[in-house]
């Protein structure tokens, strides 16, 4: 069995690709980087969410010999022109502090009350790269429509102010199958299936 390895600590997003390979008929063994401690976090300096994906999948390949497997995610506001997309992690300044980041651009767009121009989507580019440099990249996006206050409890980040296109809800009130099933990286991970058995077999 051909071992994968995942660029994240976040056991969710394990779980997830490895159900999805699973679910394809290739149930490889996949790891996340916790396996490998010694390996350096990469600077994602991309400008895109699949440079950044490509540059973390290529550091994991690189230190570790194994097909790595990275994903770069984040929010795309229509009227801001795509942002905070690659900053959504730090679109308040500090990286990872979700509700910091909600209520900035909750107050970014507190004078925009036409839901015509409060369109968004969660965007997850996902990158396979191989020791030898070979490399793959696909996407995933979800749309939705962006409330004026949080509401819901599930998920994280941006999830309880996109209300989800053809939803009443939002992100935060899907429970976690029902998110994957739609969700940006539910896509690009089950994108990512044709690819692998392509490179790995
Ligand atoms: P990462 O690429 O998974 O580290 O995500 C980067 C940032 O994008 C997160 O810190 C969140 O702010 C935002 N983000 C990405 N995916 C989601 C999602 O599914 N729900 C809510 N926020 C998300």
């Amino acid at each position: 069995m051909t071992r994968l390895i995942l660029a994240t600590r976040n056991n969710g997003k394990i779980v997830e690709l490895r159900a999805i390979l699973a679910d394809a008929g290739l149930p490889h063994d996949l790891v996340g980087a916790d396996a490998y401690p010694d390996v350096p976090d990469v600077r994602e300096t991309g400008v895109t969410f699949a440079e950044n994906a490509l540059l973390k999948a290529h550091a994991l390949a690189r230190a570790t010999g194994l097909p790595a497997v990275a994903d770069d995610s984040g929010l795309c506001v229509d009227v801001l022109g795509g942002a905070p997309g690659i900053f959504s992690a730090r679109w308040a300044g500090r990286h990872g502090d979700d509700k910091a980041n909600l209520d900035l651009l909750l107050a970014q767009l507190g004078d925009i009350d036409d839901d015509v121009h409060r369109g968004a989507h969660f965007a997850c580019a996902a990158a396979l790269a191989l020791p030898d440099g070979t490399e793959r990249v696909v996407e995933g996006q979800m749309r939705g429509v962006l409330r004026h206050a949080p509401a819901g409890t599930n998920g994280f980040g941006y999830d309880p102010i996109l209300q989800v296109e053809g939803d009443t809800r939002t992100a935060a009130e899907l429970s976690p199958d029902e998110k994957n099933a739609i969700s940006h990286r539910g896509k690009a991970f089950r994108a990512l299936v044709p690819v692998v058995r392509e490179l790995l077999g």
